[in-house]
């Protein structure tokens, strides 16, 4: 029978909830049990895919074509896991469905409410998770912090579920703050005391305590919490600000946390492999080398909106044991080709990332110009393989004028077009070319080289691709078209063979990334900065 933990978190919000609940996963996962994570986001969009960046930092896509929120890339990354669309639920989605069912007469005559339609709606999207995988362990995060209006429902039906399952079979991790006063030189647990509080008052008593904390938290308030908050002292578990993400797994384990969830729910206790995950993390803390890395893109100021990206380059760092700095680029300041050239001078590679909309999009075709004549490694991902298709056109195929339709409604040239099955669709809600398609490699390319096989499958996000007429044009000029459906009816990467490392794809590699197997396109990239480097 699958066991239950539910994430909460108090006092602020950007707890790293996320990251915790991961780490557990991932503790489970050297114990060789299954585990799922789902996350409830509790605003009212659908998905995240309509929302901006900004607003949202990145959307995350699985391999059934979901764009969710970016939690899910820890998830996966973490439990080196695929998860899919039931594993992020939204308010708007429960309540999307619960009003369809009113309309179909599906409540005979009652008078839907949030208690009990909303909240078995929500339990439903629970049983119907544990029913797809099948797990040992299934964590459930609720977004937001306790004390919100917007999440009420979520953690009403956590609550009915909890007395429903039974005590054994579920458990409540809260994840709190406990501020440092510099002035007096102490942690507060007020804070968490409250919030612990306003939990109890939904009817929900934590089992567990995990506290963010900047400093380590001494024996008293350690006490202190545990009895304000009646849980066991060996419950609260500290979770210091770390270098890397991927410290926390080795940081709770080190307090015995899965230890301690696996005796709550009366699970047998393993001895956990973590060896090779204790090998990651001493590489990602002893670098030998380093390289510095450009991201061109337009959300720039907010690096959530790139967070897979930024993981995957990470990774590939690890392998090679080099830290990778990132520069961030605005490429909206690369419109000057003269400034371009100074905002590259001092980096080993650039990554033109995915994106929408013409903002910057001339900064972005100057940074491809500058990569492509100055053998910069570079990678280009969907929006970013769109641009390098139209800067080889314009710059060495001849086609002056080329454009996506995306930016220009009448171009000299279209080399970039609306995708066939795209052209009759009304609304943007998930809509485009979305989740895990078949690529074919072209033999002996630097694409199948890198992924030593011609066969790939890979995570899609867009609507437009390159335009079919302009192939031949353009691949006569020397860009080679070396990925494509299996119709040959797509182009997904593209790949100059003579420059040390110019690769650009339709796909977004970075959502297949972990930290322990770097994506091979992100590994050839950065093989490729420090050769140059
Ligand atoms: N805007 C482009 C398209 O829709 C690229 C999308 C992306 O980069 N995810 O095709």
């Amino acid at each position: 029978m699958t066991k239950y933990i539910f994430v909460t978190g108090g006092v602020v919000s950007s707890l790293g909830k996320g990251i915790i609940a991961a780490s557990l996963g991932r503790l489970f996962r050297s114990r060789d049990y299954s585990v799922i994570i789902q996350k409830f986001d509790p605003y009212i969009n659908i998905d995240p895919g309509t929302m901006s960046p900004f607003q949202h930092g990145e959307v995350f896509v699985t391999d059934d074509g979901a764009e969710t929120d970016l939690d899910l890339g820890h998830y996966e990354r973490f439990t080196d896991t695929s998860f899919g669309q039931v594993n992020n639920v939204t308010s708007g989605r429960i309540y999307q469905e619960v009003i369809n069912k009113e309309r179909r007469g599906d409540y005979l005559g009652a008078t839907v409410q949030v208690i009990p339609h909303i909240t078995n709606e929500i339990k439903s999207k629970i049983v119907a998770a544990t029913k797809q995988f099948k797990p040992d362990f299934h964590i459930i995060e609720i977004g937001g912090t306790i004390g919100d209006i917007e999440s009420l429902p979520f953690i009403e039906a956590i609550r009915q579920f909890k007395s429903e399952i039974g005590i054994g079979n579920a458990l409540s991790v809260h994840c709190t703050l406990l501020p440092y006063l510099p002035t007096s030189g102490e942690l507060k647990t007020k804070p968490s005391q409250h919030s612990v509080n306003v939990l109890r008052s939904y009817g929900i008593q934590p089992e567990i305590l995990v506290c963010r904390t900047s400093k380590p938290i001494p024996k008293t308030e350690r006490e202190k919490l545990a009895l304000f908050c009646s849980v066991p002292k060996d419950a609260v578990i500290e979770c210091r600000d770390m270098k890397s993400i991927y410290e926390v797994p080795l940081a709770l384990e080190a307090q015995g946390m899965c230890n301690v969830v696996l005796k709550m729910l009366g699970m047998e206790e393993r001895t956990p492999k973590l060896e090779s995950w204790e090998n990651l993390v001493s590489k990602i803390k002893n670098p030998k080398t380093s390289v510095k890395v450009a991201i061109a893109g337009k959300y720039t100021k907010l690096s959530d909106a790139y967070i897979s990206v930024v993981e995957s380059l990470k990774h590939a760092g690890y392998a090679d044991d080099a830290a990778v700095e990132i520069k961030w680029i605005n490429s909206e300041e690369c419109m000057d080709y003269a400034n371009c050239k100074k905002l590259l001078s001092d980096v080993s590679a650039v990554v033109v990332p995915g994106g929408f909309g013409v903002r910057g999009i001339e900064g972005k075709l100057n940074v491809i110009r500058y990569a492509r004549e100055n053998n910069l490694p570079f990678l280009g991902l969907c929006l970013g393989m769109q641009c390098a298709v139209i800067e080889y056109a314009r710059n060495v195929a001849g086609l002056k004028g080329a454009n996506s339709k995306e930016f220009d409604e009448n171009p000299t040239y279209p080399v970039i077009d609306l995708m066939l099955e795209q052209k009759n669709v009304k609304g943007y809600g998930g809509t485009m070319r979305l989740g895990a398609y078949e690529c074919h490699l072209k033999k002996g390319s630097v694409a199948a080289k890198a992924y030593g096989k011609e066969v790939i499958s890979e995570r899609h996000r867009h609507r437009y691709e390159v335009n079919n007429e302009y192939i031949d044009k353009i691949s006569d000029a020397g860009l080679v078209f070396s990925g494509m459906s299996p119709d040959g009816m797509l182009a997904e990467v593209v790949e100059l063979p003579n420059l040390d490392w110019f690769v650009a794809c339709q796909f977004h590699p970075e959502f297949k990334s972990r930290p322990d197997k770097p994506h091979p396109l992100f590994k050839g990239l950065i093989d490729a900065a420090l050769r140059r480097k």
